[in-house]
């Protein structure tokens, strides 16, 4: 497993992690398949993820029931869980309580890395950062971060927080490459993890995109996904959370980790259209 340093001194991630959008229900819970859900889990952690990313709104809170369940019978101090906190509970007060029933789902005492879900202007920055800086202190939060800010205002959140802003979470995979431009490089150069989401494009590339990539399959004995996250995977400080619920889909986006793309292959990935 690869490993990014964080920024506060306190830690690593491990840059290849779970996505669980959809596992349990999209915004309503969703029980019918549980029982695979939580074995399907189970088997990934065994296989060596480390890492699970999940939110309250998953699953409007039953996809981390679901992930408490599955990681009950693992050593929690060898595992790193990220969970976000919605727009809608950024005031202090509701944040507390919104932390308090991700533990609870989550069956842990803390949460690894805690991440505003998506910015809300009402919300003062320094309110949320600040409830997000008591409960580091209270031992509940291990690291902290954002998700879906741009350059701007994650400059600001940085110089808000007394606490180090480790992480931002954004869309980010060969096709939707936005955060290249100004974000990827200011992260890099503060030191600031930078969490790749939809990493596969949920599985929706071009059929161009699809065509370019069976040619490094190839070259690399790769899957087109394990090339899509090989070349993020390339990249200083970045981390990918692909979602999984097929075994085999499991272990190849593991195995990516191992797939290094020369120079020349990276620079022209990068300087796709
Ligand atoms: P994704 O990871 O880009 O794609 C998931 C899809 O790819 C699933 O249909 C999966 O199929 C398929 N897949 C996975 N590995 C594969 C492989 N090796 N070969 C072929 N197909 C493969 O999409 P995502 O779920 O949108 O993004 C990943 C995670 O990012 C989410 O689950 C969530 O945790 C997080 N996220 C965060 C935000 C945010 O606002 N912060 C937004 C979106 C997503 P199977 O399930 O059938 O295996």
């Amino acid at each position: 497993m690869i490993y990014r340093t964080l920024k506060d001194n306190k830690g690593e991630i491990p840059a290849i992690g779970l996505g669980t959008w959809e596992i349990g229900g999209r915004d309503v819970p969703d029980e019918t398949r549980d029982r695979e859900h939580i074995d399907t889990l189970s088997r990934a952690i065994e296989m060596g993820y480390k890492h699970i990313d999940t939110a309250e709104y998953y699953g409007g809170g039953h996809t981390e029931e679901i992930i408490g369940e599955a990681v009950s019978i693992f050593s929690r101090e060898e595992l790193f869980i990220t969970s976000k906190v919605w727009p809608t509970h950024l005031r202090s007060v509701d944040l507390h309580k919104a932390l308090e029933r991700t533990l609870k789902r989550l069956r842990t005492d803390y949460i690894d890395l805690y991440l505003i879900h998506w910015p809300n202007p009402e919300v003062p920055l320094e309110e949320t950062l600040s409830a997000m800086n008591e409960e580091v202190k209270n031992g509940r939060i291990r690291h902290i971060g954002v998700s879906n800010f741009d350059t701007q205002l994650l400059k600001k959140a940085v110089s808000i927080s007394k606490e180090s802003i480790v992480n931002n979470q954004v869309l980010f995979n060969l096709e939707d490459r936005q955060a290249m431009n100004e974000l990827l490089p200011y992260c890099q150069d503060h030191g600031i993890t930078l969490t790749a989401y939809s990493p596969l494009k949920r599985n929706a590339l071009k059929a161009s995109t699809e065509k370019l990539l069976t040619g490094f399959s190839e070259k690399y004995s790769a899957s087109v996904q394990q090339v899509m996250l090989a070349w993020l995977l390339g990249k200083d400080g970045v981390v990918v959370i692909p979602k999984a619920s097929k075994l085999e889909h499991l272990r190849e986006n593991l195995e990516a980790g191992m797939i290094v793309l020369d120079r020349e292959d990276m620079k022209m990935l990068d300087s796709l259209e």
